[in-house]
Order: C-alpha cells, then structure tokens, then sequence
C-alpha cells in the first residue's frame, strides 16, 4: 500500500494540489511506498504567505519563550528518535544505526541552539563619547527557506531549521523528494513543541518549487545542501534577486596515509568513511591517497575488511551497508566502475559482482586501485561505495593533488607524527580537516562547509555562523545627556 505525503502548512497537514507527484520508493525492495505532491508556484505563494504573517509574530516572541520551545523540541527528537530512524531508513535505505546517528548529529543543532538567550548577546561600549553608548543587536530576517538533499532527510533540516527558528525566523523547508516523510514527523514535534503554527512550513516539491521560492519577494534567504551545480544554481538565481544565499555542494573527499601511518588504523577508517551509507554521505572518503611504500599494504588491509561488510536491508540489525537512493543512481554508480576499469584502474574488489538482494537498490563495495586524476572515477563525484585509491611518491604531491581538486569539503590525513599532521592543516585547502578523523563533521557549536565548488556564499552552515546568517546586525549609538543639565528639575544637582 502506497502512502500519500502531504505539505505542512500553517500548522497542519494540507494536499497538494498541483496535479504533479512522484514516487517514493523503498530502496531494499523496489517497490514504490508513496507519493509526493510536487508544489506549483501558486501552492509556493500561500505557504510563504502563511510564513510571512507566522514570521511578525514569532519575532516578538522573548529569547526564554523560544529557548522553552526548543528545549521541548529536544525532548521530542530525543523520544521519538527511534520512530524518526526507521521513517529515514524505509524511505532512504540506510542502515538502522546509521539513521540513528543522523538524527543524533541533528539533536545537537537543536542543543546548540537552545543557548539562543545567550548566543544573540550583542557588544555594548559605554561612554564612547560624552552620553553617547554603542551598542549591536541581531534581528531575524523573517521568512526564509532550506532546500535539501536525500542523504540526510533529518540532520540537514535540523542544521538549518534550529538557529533559524532559534532567532526569531518562520522557516520553510523544501525536502528531497526521495525521502519527504521524516520532514512531517518534525513539522509535528515542532507543533507539539509548543511552536506557533506557521514558524515551521513543509512544502514539497521538486524544482519548479524551488524556482519560486528563488524569486519570490518575501523570501529574505535560502540555504541548499545538495550537488554542486544545483547549488551553484541556487546562489547565482538567489542572489540576483536580492536574497541571502548560503549553498553547500558536492564533494570528493581525499583521506591521505602517510608512510608511518598504523594500517589497521586507517583501513578501519577507510572502510567505514567510503562505504558507510553506500557512500551517500558529503563527507564520505572516495579518495585513498597513499604516499609511498604504504600503498599495497593498505590496499590488502581494505580489500580484506570488505568481504566482512553484509550488504542487505537497513532495517535488519545484523546489514552493515543498506542499497542505494534509486535504480538509475545504482545504475550510474556501476557504470562508472566501468569506466574506472577501461581507463586502467585496477578492481581489486568489484561491486557489480557482489552477492546482493535481487530486489532492491543494491550494489556491492568496489575497491579500485591506480587510479590516475585524469580517469572519470577521479574526477567525478560517484556519491556510491566506490572507493578509488591514488598512489603518489611525497607528502607534496598529495597535498597538491588535493589543493587542484574543485572540490574541497573534507579531508584527512593519517599519521603518527604530530608536526606532519600539523603542517597538513596549515597547507591543505579544504574547510574541514582530520587528523587520524576520517570524517571529521564538526560539532555543533562549530560550523559546517567546505570551500571550492563544495559552498557558494560566504557563510558556513549552523553553529555561529548559522546564527549570523540568519540575522541582521543593527548597531545602536544613543546619546542621554546628563540629568544634571534638564530643563525640568528631575532631582539632580542643577549644573544648566
Ligand atoms: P540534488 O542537488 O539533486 O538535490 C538537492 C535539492 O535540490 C533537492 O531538494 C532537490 O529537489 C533540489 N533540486 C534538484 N534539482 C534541482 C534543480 N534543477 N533546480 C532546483 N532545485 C533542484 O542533490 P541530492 O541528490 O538530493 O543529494 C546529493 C548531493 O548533495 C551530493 O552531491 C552530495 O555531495 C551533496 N551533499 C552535500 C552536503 C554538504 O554539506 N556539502 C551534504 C549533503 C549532501
């Protein structure tokens, strides 16, 4: 039985009524599980409507009001995680645990931003000339909309929706298509949170809703996790029509292993970052960079940890990789193994051949060796569980290879010595960087995003950036004379 998924609109469920919808499907079967309504410009014009007139009152509401909220809000996800869980894994096809720790990653954005009474605190200078003060506030923008991918249907709206929300926003989310139900479930702890209705919008859609909410008037920002030339997209329209525009994009993950490296270590890392999620994951590690003789050793410790990793349902306990988002992304995952092979790269482990449920979305890990930079598999973002190892003689190549990529979301690098580690984050030109961290998110009271063709817009997503990219700063210079000089006697000694 196929469910049909319905917009949140001013605080309740509402069916879409544009005639257009696609499909939802359970990626380990096959099968189609729902429908989504796909919004039309005039669907767009009324939710953002509702959130305008949403969005005057909330901004009044006092900074403890809005910390109770998100305080009940926590409690809620916290409670209802498991329920949360296993809406990502039906729809996304990832494993259990895995959606767990999607939504555990989310929580922390809320908890961040249940600090919003002192987060907002702005500077204040006394006296900077006779009588006159200075001092800074941050207001909220008022409506603003978050665009988001597949792999993350609960973390990435929580990166953005807690801060917004937290100062004083109404906001509007345009889920991923793919996997739209989770958003529902937070649209209702929003409510049950005590949230007034309208503060937090669901509308669905697919880019005709996107290119509405672009354009139109009283959309103060927008901030899009997706691919990158979707989010390059996404900035150009944005900004061209006078909105704020943070747009997170694709990646292509280097994790380096130095000579010194402990093997073990690193395959462990290797397996879990490239493989985990069916390598869905932005900061997934797609690029193995061995320097030096550590190269056949490592390939030997990751080629034999695979045959260990059971590929199957997300939902069953014992699947350590669920299937991948559709057919056609499976499909184009295999076919670049192909081209990886033609172009010379060696398979070592070869996925298209793997043992899999014949239902299903579902592919086999490839482990591909000698892979040069110039080879599709190299150059391109699989967003599978491929994993291409690249084999360089120095420390510099490897830094060098890593600076000429477009992308430059994460990295790694794995090491036994604290000053190559260290030299490491100095020179390499990516936004988030581990050491001996395969995937190194940063937490919440850090902010999230890359650089290169991994984010337009000059803002970071969630933690103080998040916070400033959803405000605006106002400073205040106010002169009182001094009593004593008042033309009515207020109880002072007179000096006028
Ligand atoms: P996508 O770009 O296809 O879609 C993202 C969102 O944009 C969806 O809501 C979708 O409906 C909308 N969209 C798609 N095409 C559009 C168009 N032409 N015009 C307007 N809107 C459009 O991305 P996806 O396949 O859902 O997600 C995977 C991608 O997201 C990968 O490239 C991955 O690296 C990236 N990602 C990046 C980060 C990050 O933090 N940098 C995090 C997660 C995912």
């Amino acid at each position: 039985m196929t469910s049909v998924i319905d917009h949140w609109i001013g605080g309740r469920r509402v069916a879409g009524r544009s005639g257009r919808t696609a499909p939802v499907y359970d990626p380990a079967t096959g099968e189609v599980s729902g429908e989504v309504p796909l919004a039309s410009a005039a669907e767009v014009d009324a939710a953002v409507a509702s959130a305008v007139t949403a969005a005057e009152e909330w901004r009044t509401a006092s900074l403890s009001r809005r910390a109770a909220v998100l305080f009940a809000f926590r409690e809620l996800l916290h409670d209802r995680s498991g329920e949360l869980a296993r809406v990502v894994t039906a729809e996304h096809g990832k494993v259990l645990a895995d959606a767990a720790g999607e939504v555990a990653r989310g929580l922390e954005n809320v908890e961040f931003a249940t600090g919003v009474p002192h987060l907002l605190k702005g500077g204040f200078s006394e006296q900077v000339s006779s009588g006159v003060d200075v001092y800074s506030i941050r207001q909220p923008l008022g409506v603003v909309a978050g665009i988001t991918p597949f792999n993350f249907p609960v973390m990435v709206p929580l990166w953005m929706c807690a801060n917004a929300i937290a100062c004083g926003n109404a906001f509007v989310l345009k889920p991923s298509e793919r996997d739209p139900s989770a958003s529902l479930l937070l649209a209702e702890m929003w409510q049950q949170a005590g949230l007034p209705d309208g503060v937090f919008t669901v509308l669905h859609g697919d880019k005709e809703a996107v290119g509405r909410l672009l354009v139109h008037d009283d959309v103060a920002a927008v901030s899009f996790v997706g691919s990158t030339p979707v989010a390059r997209h996404i900035y150009e329209t944005g900004t061209a029509h006078g909105k704020r525009v943070q747009a997170l994009g694709g990646a292509k993950n280097h994790m380096v292993v130095l000579p010194d490296a402990d093997v073990d270590l690193a395959a462990d890392a290797a397996v879990s970052a490239a493989y985990g999620a069916a390598g869905e994951r932005c900061m997934a590690i797609s690029v193995a960079v061995a320097v030096g003789a550590i190269g056949d050793q490592l390939v030997e410790a990751i080629a034999a940890r695979l045959p260990k990793l059971k590929v199957g349902r997300g939902a069953d306990p014992d699947t350590d990789m669920g299937p991948l988002i559709t057919a056609e992304h499976r499909d184009r995952v295999a076919d670049y193994i192909g081209q990886g092979e033609a172009a010379g790269a060696r398979v070592v482990v070869d996925g298209r051949a793997a043992d899999v449920p014949a239902a299903g979305f579902f592919l086999g890990t490839t482990l591909l060796d000698h892979v040069e930079r110039d080879m599709s598999v190299y150059t391109d973002e699989i967003f599978g569980p491929v994993l291409s190892v690249v084999r360089v003689d120095t420390y510099e190549e490897a830094v060098a290879l890593i600076n000429a990529n477009p992308y430059a979301n994460g990295t790694a690098i794995f090491t036994r010595d604290g000053g190559a580690a260290r030299r490491f984050q100095v020179e390499v030109e990516v936004g988030m960087v581990g050491v001996n961290v395969p995937i190194p998110v940063p937490v919440a009271s850090y902010s999230f995003g890359g650089w290169r063709d991994s984010l337009f817009g000059d803002s970071h997503m969630y933690g103080p950036e998040g916070l400033a990219f959803y405000t605006r700063g106002k400073v205040v210079t106010s002169r009182w004379p001094d009593p004593a000089t008042s033309q009515v006697d207020l109880g002072f000694p007179q000096t006028r």
